[in-house]
C-alpha cells in the first residue's frame, strides 16, 4: 500500500487582504520548493485570484473555504463550484465547525457541497469535530461517525478515496488547547475505521485524514506522526511564515 502524502494545509479564515495574500504566497513559494508535505493554503475568496497566480509554478495549491452546492442562480452572496474551478482552486473546505456554529450549515448541506465539489473537479476538505461537552459526555465517537457518514452520501469508492478528512475537535480550535497525539490518533483511527466499514480497507488506507486544531510549530511533527493522521488544517499558525514553513518541514 503506496504511503500517503502528509498534507499541510492552512485555512486563513477571514484573514489578509488580497495584497496581503499575494505577498504572503510570493514569500512561501520558495520556502517550500522541493518539501515532503503537500501544501495548501485557503484563502478568502477575494484573495484566490492573486493567491492561483502567485502559486502558479509553485507547489502550493490553493483551496477556498466554503461554497454553495448549487451550479447558479437566485443565492445572493453565494459562489459555485464552477467559479472556484475556473480560478485555479484545487480544494474546498467544507463543514469547518464556524461555518456551522454561526452559518447554521448541517451535515445534509456539506453532503450537497461534496458531491457539487466532486463534480467540478475538485476535491473536499471535510471537517469533523466534536464539542467539549460532547467529548465529556462520552459522544464523540457517535457524533464524529454521524457527521462523516452523512457527509459521504452517495459519494463513489473512488470519490472518497480522493478526498480529504479534517478531524477538529471544537474546543482545540483557536484555543492554543491542543488535542493530545493519542486523543487526536484515535478519533482519526475512527474515521478510517468507518471509511472502512461504509466501502473497504482499500479505500480507508487511501483517505487522507487531517487533524486540526492548535497545530503549531512545536506539536506538528509528533501529531503526523501519529499513524492516522496524515497532516493538519492549520488556523492561526498559518498566517506566519516562518510558523507555517515550520509545519510543513515537520519532517526535515
Ligand atoms: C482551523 O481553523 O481549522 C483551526 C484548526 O484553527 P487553529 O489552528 O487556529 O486552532
Amino acid at each position: 500500500m503506496a504511503k500517503r502524502t502528509i498534507m499541510a494545509a492552512g485555512n486563513w479564515k477571514m484573514n489578509k487582504t488580497p495584497t496581503e495574500a499575494v505577498e504572503f504566497i510570493n514569500g512561501l513559494k520558495d520556502i517550500v520548493t522541493g518539501c515532503n508535505s503537500e501544501v495548501v493554503t485557503a484563502v478568502p475568496f477575494v484573495c484566490i485570484p492573486g493567491a492561483v497566480e502567485a502559486a502558479k509554478g509553485s507547489n502550493i495549491k490553493i483551496a477556498a473555504q466554503n461554497v454553495h452546492w448549487e451550479a447558479s442562480g437566485a443565492y445572493t452572496g453565494e459562489v459555485s463550484c464552477e467559479m472556484l474551478k475556473d480560478l485555479g482552486v484545487d480544494y474546498v473546505i467544507i463543514g469547518h465547525s464556524e461555518r456551522r456554529e454561526y452559518f447554521g450549515e448541517t451535515n445534509e448541506m456539506i453532503n450537497k457541497k461534496a458531491r457539487a465539489i466532486l463534480d467540478a473537479g475538485m476535491i473536499p476538505i471535510i471537517c469533523c469535530g466534536e464539542t467539549l461537552t460532547q467529548r465529556e459526555q462520552g459522544v464523540t465517537a457517535e457524533h464524529v461517525r454521524y457527521q462523516i457518514k452523512v457527509a459521504l452520501l452517495g459519494l463513489s469508492a473512488q470519490e472518497v478515496s480522493e478526498l480529504v478528512i479534517a478531524y477538529e475537535p471544537i474546543w482545540a480550535i483557536g484555543t492554543g488547547k491542543t488535542a493530545t497525539d493519542e486523543q487526536a490518533e484515535e478519533v482519526c483511527a475512527i474515521i478510517r475505521q468507518l471509511i472502512a466499514e461504509l466501502y473497504d480497507n482499500d479505500v480507508a488506507e487511501k483517505t487522507r485524514i487531517l487533524y486540526g486544531g492548535s497545530v503549531n510549530a512545536g506539536n506538528a511533527k509528533a501529531l503526523f506522526s501519529m499513524p492516522n493522521i496524515d497532516g493538519g488544517l492549520v488556523g492561526g499558525a498559518s498566517l506566519k511564515i516562518d510558523a507555517f514553513e515550520k509545519i510543513v518541514k515537520h519532517d526535515q
